[in-house]
């Protein structure tokens, strides 16, 4: 889950690397790290903490070198401290490692080496590999390309990896299984990283290496062959078109504030093209392909993790709604070992925002077996999901850098909603009629989205009376109840108050005795066809003193005598509500985890892409 760079070329590595690991915080940061080549010698720096906790550690030391590598971990074997933090070198300092991921047999590789001598001075899987590696590498006398090559064979577990060897110093080696890692090709230089966005500033030629590839690079050139046979394969070179403005904060404070305003533009994108109001259309030229097959299915399961796994709730209700199939939402974790009943009738939607999840990506792989039909829903271009899918749709909202989800959100809702009407209309299932006001109501979603933030003030107060709130409750019906789950995930992660979301009519099996006159409970309260039902769950709530902050349709008047604060939402059709809705609950926790002095972009104990299972 942590995030790893890599540089070879004729610059200073240093800058380079530690600007990459800023841009890979976001996937951890309990630790980091980087290791650079000076004349054939490496120079590890490495502590726990954060980028800038690193930079002011190397203050003095030798930082040059234009061979590097670095790492922002994610502890998962070993507490994270200086010791356990990453770069690890190997007991006779032949080898360096930074990698992400699990060595599963580590334990096991681990009391053999200790057999033959070999001593650790970490409690991390990564050391282990290290000198796994290294024991080859001197025990057959081979080059280090053959000895990365064997010690892999015998791994069992994921691993993002970039290596150098001190003997053979003019060369960076990067394979992966199960854990991302692109290399950048310029003009005599390589980079490494877990994603493209360290890359873009220095070239827009990206190769991603695909599971149990390795690439060898040196100034001269690049060398990609499996880890199982040395043959040469093909190098596949993707353009992307990514701009370093999505990737900075520009005048905001925080990432996570950037991307709930930036929600207008970016369900914008993901309509571009696909939604075409003025004509009455949807296109999913993504999916296009296998639209009769979709349209066909005799269910449809949709894999997913925390949000995305809410957002694929919402694609349940609409989807069962307009298209009349039957859907089912699961988390991926849940699905992948449980043996569920597939058949070659069922498609898979796996949603995943970095398109890396561990869990949903063995979720797609065992469903494929069984002869499904997979789809993906992503945000991250190029990423393993959309890689190992029959077809799929990008949500291109851009990067999503704050650690807790906004605007990825709300993109895969989008695709979810179009995808719900599209395949309403193609099974006959929506008159025509209906279909087109749909559309054409869709479409003002970005601008109704822009009302909502003007209002962003109101939110700031209501933040302001419960930010020391200890407990929160979420309530919603019908596409709301997945928005009341989402709401309270985000106040958990980064406010740290404990939240639930709850169906609003379920209230009264059991949260109900939670309520007193300190517990805020926010009711998402749109005039739809639940509308009187929930009234009365707010009765239930104020009967109890209950402080109720409901989310209601503009111009509401009845609720507002009742609730302590209502937030208006405009009037849109109901299956569009969730996007809406979301909005005031995402600047809620937002405002809360600011006021509370939370770390806003990096929570504790998270990280952005769930890489291990
Ligand atoms: N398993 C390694 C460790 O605990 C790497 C974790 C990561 O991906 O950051 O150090």
């Amino acid at each position: 889950m942590c995030g790893i760079v890599g540089y070879i070329g004729s610059r200073t590595a240093y800058p380079i690397l530690i600007k990459g690991l800023q841009r890979l915080e976001y996937r951890g940061y309990d630790s980091a790290g980087i290791a650079l080549v000076d004349n054939g010698k490496a120079f590890i720096h490495k502590c726990r903490g954060k980028v800038r906790d690193l930079e002011q550690i190397v203050k003095g030391k030798n930082i040059s070198g234009s061979i590097g590598i670095g790492h922002t971990r994610w502890a998962t074997h070993g507490v994270p401290n200086d010791v356990n933090a990453h770069p690890h070198r190997s007991m006779n300092g032949k080898f360096v490692v930074v990698h992400n991921g699990i060595i599963e047999n580590y334990s096991h590789i681990r009391t053999l080496l200790v057999e033959k001598g070999y001593k650790f001075e970490s409690q991390t899987d990564t050391e282990v590999l290290a000198n796994l590696i290294e024991d080859i590498y001197m025990s057959a006398q081979c080059d280090a390309e053959s000895a990365i090559r064997t010690a892999l064979q015998k791994v069992v577990g994921a691993y993002g990896l970039a290596i150098i060897c001190t003997d053979e110093p003019e060369k960076l080696f990067g394979t992966r299984k199960g854990s991302p890692l692109v290399l950048g090709m310029g003009n005599g230089e390589y980079f490494l990283a877990s994603d493209a966005t360290p890359i873009v500033e220095y070239t827009d030629k990206m190769l991603y290496i695909n599971d149990e590839e390795l690439v060898v690079a040196t100034p001269k050139g690049i060398r990609l062959t499996n880890i199982y046979e040395e043959v040469d394969k093909k190098i596949d070179v993707t353009t992307v078109d990514m701009k370093l403005d999505n990737i900075d904060k520009g005048s905001f404070p925080h990432y996570m504030l950037k991307e709930i305003h930036e929600q207008p533009n970016t369900i914008a994108d993901t309509f571009r093209g696909r939604l075409l109001a003025d004509q009455h259309q949807i296109f999913l030229g993504g999916i296009s392909d296998v639209l009769p097959r979709l349209a066909r299915a005799r269910r449809i399961i949709i894999v997913a993790c925390g949000t995305s796994y809410y957002a694929g709730l919402v694609g349940e209700y609409l989807i069962e709604e307009y298209a009349r199939i039957n859907v089912e939402v699961e988390y991926a974790s849940e699905f992948r070992y449980r043996n569920p009943v597939i058949t070659s009738e069922d498609v898979i939607i796996a949603i995943s925002q970095s398109g890396e999840t561990a869990d949903t990506l063995a979720a797609i792989r065992m469903a494929k077996q069984k002869g499904a039909l997979i789809l993906g829903i992503c945000n991250v271009v190029g990423s393993s999901i959309p890689r190992e899918t029959d077809a799929g749709i990008y949500t291109h909202a851009g990067p999503e850098i704050g650690v807790a989800s906004t605007k990825a959100f709300t993109a895969q809702t989008v695709v979810l909603t179009m995808m719900a009407l599209l395949l309403g209309k193609k099974r006959g299932e929506i008159s025509e009629e209906l279909y087109n006001s749909l559309i054409e109501d869709l479409a003002t979603v970005p601008a109704t989205i822009s009302r909502i933030l003007a209002d962003e003030e109101k939110v700031r107060e209501i933040a302001e009376r419960y930010k020391g709130a200890t407990n929160a409750l979420y309530l919603g019906r019908g596409v709301l109840y997945p928005v009341a789950l989402e709401g309270a995930l985000k106040l958990k992660e980064i406010s740290y108050i404990h939240a639930e979301g709850y169906p609003a009519a379920e209230m009264k099996h059991g949260p109900i005795a939670l309520i007193d006159n300190l517990m805020p409970v926010f009711v998402l309260a749109t005039k739809d066809k639940y509308y009187e039902k929930v009234v009365n769950n707010i009765q239930e709530v104020k009967a109890r003193q209950g402080q109720v902050i409901a989310v209601v349709t503009s111009g509401d008047t009845v609720i507002r005598k009742m609730a302590d604060y209502v937030i208006e939402i405009p009037q849109v059709d109901e299956p569009f509500t969730p996007l809406l809705a979301v909005v005031p609950l995402q600047l809620f926790s937002y405002y809360v985890a600011v006021m509370r002095g939370c770390n806003v972009d990096q929570p504790r104990n998270l990280a952005k892409s769930v890489t291990v299972e």
